[in-house]
């Protein structure tokens, strides 16, 4: 990837983060222990510099994005009446340490101790989220939480309306399809928003199924499969094989 071109204005204000800076997606914790914590979010986040036939190393996307997480706990205590420590919300930042651009899937490394709650180091747990053992079916009830910007907390729940839907049944020209994706995807009665990019969709038992990628304006949203999750934690080794 050598060549960056500019993203017209109008384009570029619709997923400024909480602050008012940068793009903003929804992650989830897939791994956590005494050092680090990894969260799962979509490739998307860094869109408009990659496709499928000419994707983005790992070191050149460090290079060129600066990626900077916000945690749960953090927010709720921005949030508190008269916090007034804080004017704007400080980040920790977070390195890229894999991408499939042909999936959307993005994995991010934020050390432990760089997670805050305000002015101290958040000392809850960032426990990860169970994956689910197996795909979800048509009519299995499902569920979204996300963070669009200054929506924390959004949960929003469905049904699957299809399970497999390629993503070619979706676009129907090419230009709408810049990044040359084909995978199939969970097609759900969920309605999702900017900044939603990236959030967990759940099974009845709280286990990750899917994974936003978008909503295209209408009454669906597609997720990326589990399938597809499932492939890119193990070659990433967070998952077993
Ligand atoms: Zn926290």
């Amino acid at each position: 990837m050598d060549i960056v071109g500019t993203v017209e204005e109008d384009k570029r204000d619709a997923e400024l983060n909480l602050d008012g800076k940068g793009r903003c997606c929804t992650g989830f914790v897939v791994e956590e222990n005494t050092n680090h914590i990894t969260i799962l979010t979509c490739a998307h986040l860094i869109q408009h510099v990659f496709k499928s036939s000419d994707p983005i190393s790992v070191r050149k996307a460090n290079e060129l994005f600066a990626v900077h997480v916000l945690c749960d706990h953090y927010e709720l205590s921005f949030r508190r009446p008269l916090q007034s420590i804080h004017a704007t919300r400080n980040y920790a930042r977070a390195t890229i340490i894999a991408i499939n651009c042909t999936k959307d899937l993005l994995l991010l490394r934020v050390i432990r101790k760089e997670v805050m709650n305000l002015n101290r180091r958040c000392r809850n747990s960032h426990r990860a989220l169970a994956i689910s053992p197996s795909p979800p079916e048509t009519f299995d009830k499902c569920a979204m939480i996300s963070w669009p910007p200054l929506k924390p907390r959004t949960a929003v729940g469905g049904a699957v309306a299809n399970p497999s839907r390629p993503f070619l049944d979706i676009v129907e020209e090419e230009e709408e399809n810049p990044v040359e994706y084909t995978m199939d995807f969970i097609q759900a009665d969920i309605a999702s928003e900017t900044g939603s990019s990236g959030a967990p969709l759940l099974d009845g038992n709280g286990r990750v199924i899917g994974l936003l990628h978008g909503g295209f304006g209408g009454r669906f949203s597609y997720f990326v499969s589990h399938h597809d999750i499932v492939q890119f934690l193990m070659q990433s080794g967070i998952l077993a094989n």
